[in-house]
């Protein structure tokens, strides 16, 4: 998912809308907006993407200075449209709305905690319990406080937002999870996303990253820092592998810049004597970049992508996830016949992609096809807020490498090691989750 929230700037609704529609790739299943005005908060969302959610109408009604907003991809909850953020809520104080990245790893716990209570719930999403116990807690006279409170009781990844008549709160779960930046809009106020993409396109600075554990407050006009929680950074590995946009800065580095070291680091540890470094578009091509560079074997676009097909892997099942991966990836066969290949992608899930692509180049006529994957092999879901399959659908928990690369055909397979990224990164392994490619779950 990704959230952003802007402060003191009279298109705040609008300037959501750009922010989100650059931040479409982290979520394409469901949008929405709140914005404050008079001390009433409005909310437009919907399933669908972006563009398609939002008119000019919309804009009328989404009227004041403050507003926050949300791209869904469903990790927690279903994707009906009950379950698009913000979620919105009436309570003692007022109104207040919210918006969350992340999973947290205790919501089955406070939610029948909450319903024993009394308490109703709307939606199927985690970020729902978030508002209850914010509500809920009317022995604190200040919102600022109940959220303090309703934070300390949720465990797991949360990049939060919240908006209310006149303030607007931002979080940082301890570990740090899923990025969050903090910038100023040239033409006035603040802004608050995932990405630093966004502030590129609305006209803003970045000032910095919010901290894990931090919480920031934008309240007449200033912003206020404090460190609600001890931090322990467990900084997302993969937001650099695939999930954020190369032109974002996330954690301090940029993503292109990581990635594409991490396929000089996959050339190091696992050359192959090739005549092409072919890419799989998108997510391939930065690391191809780098290991043609470092491999000296020339670089070839020999995989075409047909940019109307979003991204596949959230299709639900696996018939279309096949014919999807086939609308949207073909071989440029006059480049790729009777040459052989090293053929470069960030990851393999489910193996569905890799299959299909080293079939299509080997009756595109590649004499012989190398995969190389710029990450490690993916062996356990994740937690946090990324969508990955159950460990039984992760075909790394229960096929060796030599297994997986029969599997999908090719003449050899190899997955760039934990060292490698670290390499790349060029920082502390300790600050990062692994944990889907180690074991290694900070908090479960
Ligand atoms: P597979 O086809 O092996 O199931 O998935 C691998 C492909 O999906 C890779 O090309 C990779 O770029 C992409 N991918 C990996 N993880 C994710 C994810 O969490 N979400 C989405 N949308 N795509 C992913
Ligand atoms: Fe990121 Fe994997 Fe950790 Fe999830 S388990 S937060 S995808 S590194
Ligand atoms: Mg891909």
């Amino acid at each position: 998912c990704s959230v952003v929230g802007v402060y003191g700037n009279e298109n705040a609704s609008k300037l959501c809308f750009y922010s989100l529609f650059s931040m479409q790739h982290r979520g394409q299943e469901a949008a929405g907006i709140s914005s404050s005005y008079e001390a009433k908060i409005k909310t437009v969302k919907n399933r669908g993407l972006v563009t398609q959610i939002f008119s000019e109408d919309d804009f009328k009604v989404l009227k004041g200075d403050m507003a926050i907003g949300h791209t869904r991809y469903s990790t927690a909850g279903d994707d009906s449209i009950l379950d698009a953020q913000p979620v919105f809520a009436r309570y003692g104080l007022g109104e207040i709305s919210i918006v969350h990245n992340g999973n947290l790893v205790n919501a089955k716990e406070i939610r029948e905690e909450l319903t024993k209570k009394g308490a109703i719930f709307q939606t199927n999403m985690d970020t729902e319990n978030i508002i209850h116990l914010i509500a809920k807690n009317y022995q604190k006279n200040t919102l600022k406080e109940r959220i303090i409170d309703a934070v300390k009781q949720i465990k797991g990844a949360f990049s939060l937002i919240i908006l209310s008549r006149h303030k607007m709160f931002a979080i940082r779960d301890p570990f740090g999870f899923r990025p969050l930046s903090l910038g100023k809009i040239k033409s006035g106020g603040y802004i608050v996303a995932s990405e630093t993409c966004a502030f590129e396109l609305v006209g803003a600075e970045f000032i910095r990253d919010i901290k894990p554990g931090e919480m920031i407050t934008f309240e007449d006009g200033e912003i206020k820092s404090e460190m609600i929680f001890e931090p322990a950074p467990k900084q997302c590995i993969f937001e650099y592998i695939y999930f954020a946009r190369p032109d974002s800065n996330v954690f301090g580095k940029n993503v292109y810049v990581v990635r594409k070291q991490m396929g000089r680091e996959l050339a190091k540890e696992l050359p192959v004597d090739a005549d092409m470094v072919v890419p799989v578009p998108d997510s391939g091509v930065a690391a191809a970049l780098g290991y043609a560079e470092e491999s000296g074997i020339p670089f070839e676009m020999g995989i075409m992508r047909n940019h109307y097909v979003g991204r596949t892997f959230i299709e639900p099942t696996q018939e279309v996830r096949d014919l999807k991966v086939k609308m949207k990836l073909s071989p440029i066969v006059d480049k790729i016949k009777g040459k052989r290949l090293v053929v470069i992608d960030d990851s393999i899930v489910r193996g569905t992609t890799s299959k299909r692509i080293v079939r299509m180049l080997k009756e595109a006529g590649a004499k012989e096809v190398h995969m190389r994957i710029a990450s490690p092999a993916t062996t356990g879901p994740c937690y946090y807020g990324v969508d990955t399959p159950t460990k039984e659908e992760l075909i790394a928990s229960k096929m060796s490498v030599e297994e997986i690369a029969k599997y999908i055909e090719a003449d050899s397979l190899a997955y760039l090691s934990i060292d490698g990224i670290i390499r790349a990164i060029k920082d502390k392994k300790e600050n990062y989750c692994f944990a889907c490619f180690d074991g290694n779950y900070p908090i479960l």
